[in-house]
């Protein structure tokens, strides 16, 4: 008897993509990977500092941004971390776990990437290499230039605009937009934050374990902990990245709300920028009435001594050399001679140091994105619900993760998902015999 596959194609052989076309094709579908660029994978060897930090064993809707929770956490129990370890342990590699978090025993990103273009192989996935879709109609033809492609079914994952240089150049959200798709609207994210601050050059290098807090008027405190790295044109580091996207979000609002308030937003074209102010506590541990107690102690003990002198070892040196100039004070001159208003500044400094952020790197800089498909037109099978056979997964959605394994363990389980249900059901137009 004639047996017939699903005939099944993957437009973006990113983790997605590939994870998407590996699923596919061991469910039984006969699958075509088409990656734009010269080989598959690119992204994924300079993920976690060439290391991959492929997932997290602490997993829920909260670690992510975009769509809604209730549908994130319908996605994620479908192929969850423990699901992401069997996949690998599976593939042949071995695993390191780091406070949670996952990466290859061999610390090398290549090995991902090796184990998952062997699972291709082995899996009988037809992969072509640069070759772009260029266009995709209903029904299903992928178009690469002028050539066709039919299938049964195609799966969508074209990564987002981030890292572009790995491929991800948007082109996958104008597929989507052609068959009907709304893209919430794309920006920059896990990526370093510029301020208008010019004494930020006085102070680059340095890095502190810090609170990096977001003083604006929104629903919710936008607050995170972690080292921070001042840079010459403003800040980075973990707690800067886990709030860039919403930083990005709240300027091009307000960029869409007043736009003739100053000059373009870098991420959106012809808007108006807004600043915001950002607050840095550089030391969290301490309340502002415990170092104010404790500038009485040393005044009354050591009042013999420099105003640099008075402050050694509170903060990193070049960061407290510039809170005394801020505070409007002389470093050499006697604490005991200083004025008590210009001291107790410089500790108000330290607990509240204001910058403004006048936009972020661009997204040749950001990790990921944040915005893409709108998954309110996308069920938690991956499935259009606008357009019956096409599947989404991955970055191209709008779903992007914090830093901590999040965003591969999305392409992971989306990418899973969209290869499981778009093999799954019977073909429809244009079945194949393989016999
Ligand atoms: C420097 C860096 C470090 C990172 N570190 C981590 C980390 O440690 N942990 C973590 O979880 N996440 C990390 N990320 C994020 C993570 O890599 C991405 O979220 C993830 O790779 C997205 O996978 P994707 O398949 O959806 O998209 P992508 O990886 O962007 O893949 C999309 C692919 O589709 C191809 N493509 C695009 N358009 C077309 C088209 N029209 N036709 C054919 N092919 C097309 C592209 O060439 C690309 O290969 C990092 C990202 C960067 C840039």
């Amino acid at each position: 008897m004639n047996k017939t596959r699903v005939r099944v194609g993957v437009v973006g052989g990113g983790a997605a993509g590939i994870m998407a076309a590996i699923t596919a094709a061991e469910s039984g579908a006969f699958v075509t990977l088409f990656e734009g660029g010269e080989r598959v994978g690119k992204k994924i060897l300079s993920t976690g500092n060439g290391k991959c930090n492929f997932g997290n064993r602490i997993l829920d809707p909260t670690c992510y941004y975009g769509a809604d929770r209730t549908w994130l956490q319908e996605c994620l129990s479908q192929f969850d971390t423990d699901a992401t370890v069997r996949f690998f342990a599976a593939s042949g590699m071995l695993i390191k776990e780091k406070n949670g978090y996952l990466y290859p025993l061999s610390e090398q990103a290549s090995t991902v990437l090796d184990v998952l273009r062997t699972r291709l192989r082995t899996a009988g996935v037809q992969v072509v290499t640069g070759k772009k879709g260029t266009r995709v109609e209903a029904g299903f033809t992928v178009y690469t230039g002028d050539e066709p492609h039919r299938f049964d079914r195609v799966i969508l994952a074209c990564g987002g605009k981030a890292a572009p240089k790995t491929g991800s150049d948007g082109s996958g959200y104008l597929l989507a937009k052609e068959l009907g798709h709304r893209i919430v609207p794309v920006v920059p994210a896990l990526v370093q934050l510029r301020c208008r601050e010019t004494f930020m050059k006085e102070i680059a290098g340095v890095r502190a374990d810090a609170v990096v807090r977001v003083l604006s008027q929104g629903p919710e405190e936008i607050a995170e902990r972690g080292e921070l790295q001042l840079t010459d044109y403003g800040i980075s580091g973990i707690p800067v990245f886990q709030m860039s996207r919403r930083v990005n979000y709240i300027q091009l609002h307000a960029a869409e709300l007043h736009p003739h308030a100053s000059e373009p937003h870098p991420h959106a074209s012809g808007k108006a920028s807004q600043e915001v102010e950002v607050s840095i506590d550089f030391l969290p541990d301490y309340t502002l009435q415990e170092l104010e107690d404790m500038l009485k102690r040393r005044l009354a003990q050591a009042a013999d001594r420099t105003v640099e002198e008075f402050f050694t070892g509170l903060l990193n040196k070049k960061l407290m050399l510039l809170m005394i100039k801020l505070a409007g004070l002389k470093r050499d001159v006697a604490a005991s001679t200083a004025d008590r208003q210009a001291l107790y500044a410089v500790l108000q400094l330290c607990k509240a140091f204001t910058v403004h952020v006048t936009g972020s790197n661009s997204f040749d800089n950001a990790q990921v994105c944040a915005g893409g498909v709108d998954t309110a037109q996308v069920g938690t099978d991956m499935q259009s619900r606008l357009v019956q056979g096409l599947y989404f997964a991955g970055e191209m959605l709008d779903v992007d993760g914090r830093c901590g394994g999040y965003n591969l363990q999305w392409a992971w389980c989306s990418g899973h998902i969209a290869g499981r249900q778009a093999a799954g059901c019977s073909a429809s137009a244009g079945e194949i015999d393989t016999k």
